[in-house]
């Protein structure tokens, strides 16, 4: 273990300024969704290039993709070395409604040990972890132990529609040996967390066809099979009585969770009473039965009607029969579940219980894989080394229900291990009014991030 006291002492004593860095980049209104702020959002990421240089980091430019530019720095002093890429973004999401904010939604303002605006914490202030203990590093030591890359993206708020493509026209720039992505929060204050696991993604639309206009009921009612009724029965098949998904094929490629996994899932502080009553639900007894809550959310599968539609929707009666009924399905999917063979495997399965008298159509779309990164990995026992050094207290290892657009675009392009090491806390309204960054958090993840690239060095050697 490399002893960092030196670069401690230095991001201490450097707290205020980087509080003030982080104000200053606050103030600028990088709202990716909002094209009379897209120059913003380019001044944004000259701010992030004028910091990186600041921080003794040789290489900085903006980088443009085919929408909102990359701001992009280097520092690759240290041959033979490995090389990190670290991820972040600059853009931020809107700030409406602005009434309920209360203080200025671009202007970073400290109060209660905390600093709030928005892109405080997403993703501003995370970015600025790392370019202050880079920073802490080529001051203090004139090197860093390993080659660094930082990539700040403009589009991640609007779903990083030019990523993929930046990364593949980029791939050689960005070669690296581990990608760190600090865009995530902790499980809870108090307990620091890795997130090792992210859900992927795919939709069907399926639309079931009877008569060719809507018929009346009392004349034709009898005669053909109503499509609506037709499609819910065709949707209930989909799973059996204890909520397992009886899809043939669907669970190919889902892992069983190994017993340390589970244990440590159980250990969690998961508050179900709490939880179903912050959802508006009597109970939290959606998904499998007879599997811990966070298994559901994080471990498993899921098989979601998102919308159903069809028929008459107005005021009063209409008594008809519908020409067609409509439903949005889609899958969350873990471990290593193939996004083609589940979006044929439930094609199949409907058009296989399809009543006679109705037409089927389904269209499918998506193929994001899940991405897990081992424990095991040396990468991420690294950066659990880091963040119990940086926080006092070893992490515990998550998963996200959801999936992170350019996690799973650096898994499809670069293929390589990716180290998900954010500090957020889930009450930091991010996306919404009053958006903060706890500044024990934001201290914290800046000594986090000097011991990680020590770590790091270490590990990957
Ligand atoms: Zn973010």
């Amino acid at each position: 273990m490399t002893l960092a006291g030196d670069l401690v002492e230095f991001v201490r004593a450097n707290r205020p300024r980087f509080l003030e860095e982080l104000s200053a980049w606050i103030a600028c209104p990088s709202v990716s969704a909002d094209p009379a702020r897209h120059l913003e959002v380019r001044r944004s990421a000259e701010t992030a290039v004028a910091r990186m240089r600041a921080a003794g980091m040789t290489d900085a430019e903006v980088l443009e993709t085919n929408g909102l530019p990359v701001a992009y720095g280097s520092w690759l002093g240290a041959p033979g070395a490995p090389t990190v890429l670290i991820y972040g973004h600059h853009d931020v999401q809107p700030e409406d409604p602005v009434e309920l904010w209360h203080s200025p939604p671009f202007a970073g303002t400290v109060r209660d040990g905390k600093i709030f605006g928005r892109g405080s914490v997403d993703d501003k202030g995370q970015v600025l972890m790392h370019l202050a203990a880079i920073e802490a590093h080529l001051r203090v030591r004139g090197k860093l132990p390993l080659n660094v890359k930082v990539v700040v993206e403009g589009e991640e708020e609007v779903g990083s529609p030019s990523f993929e493509a930046f990364l593949a026209r980029e791939k050689e720039r960005l070669a690296c040996d581990v990608v760190v992505v600090s865009d995530t929060a902790v499980f809870a204050e108090d307990v620091p967390s890795l997130t090792v696991s992210l859900r992927g993604l795919v939709h069907w639309e399926v639309t079931v066809k009877g008569p060719s206009a809507d018929l009346h009921s009392g004349y034709f009612g009898g005669l053909v099979v109503n499509p609506l009724e037709a499609l819910a029965k065709m949707l209930g098949t989909l799973r059996d009585a204890d909520g397992r998904i009886v899809v043939p094929g669907f669970y190919d490629g889902v892992p069983e969770l190994a017993p340390a996994v589970r244990a440590e899932l159980a250990s969690l502080p998961f508050d179900t009473e709490r939880e179903a009553r912050a959802l508006g639900v009597p109970g939290l007894v959606g998904g499998e039965h007879g599997r811990m809550p966070l298994e559901r959310m994080w471990m498993r599968p899921t098989l979601e009607i998102n919308g159903m539609y069809g028929g008459y929707q107005g005021p009063g009666a209409k008594t008809i029969i519908p020409s067609f009924g409509r439903a949005k399905l889609s899958a969350r999917l873990v471990g290593s579940q193939d996004p083609e063979r589940v979006k044929a495997a439930v094609r199949e399965h409907l058009f296989a219980v399809a009543p006679d008298g109705v037409t089927v159509d389904i269209e499918s779309d998506g193929d994001v894989r899940a991405v897990s990164t081992s424990r095991d990995h040396p990468a991420v026992a690294a950066a659990a080394r880091a963040m119990e050094r940086g926080f006092g207290k070893a992490p515990v290892f998550i998963g996200t229900g959801g999936t992170i657009g350019p996690v799973s675009s650096f898994d499809r392009i670069l293929h390589l291990p990716q180290v998900l090491i954010g500090v957020g806390l889930p009450d930091d309204q991010i996306h919404a009014p009053n958006e903060k960054f706890d500044l024990g958090q934001f201290y914290g993840g800046i000594e986090t991030m000097v011991y990680l690239y020590d770590e790091l060095a270490e590990a990957l050697a």
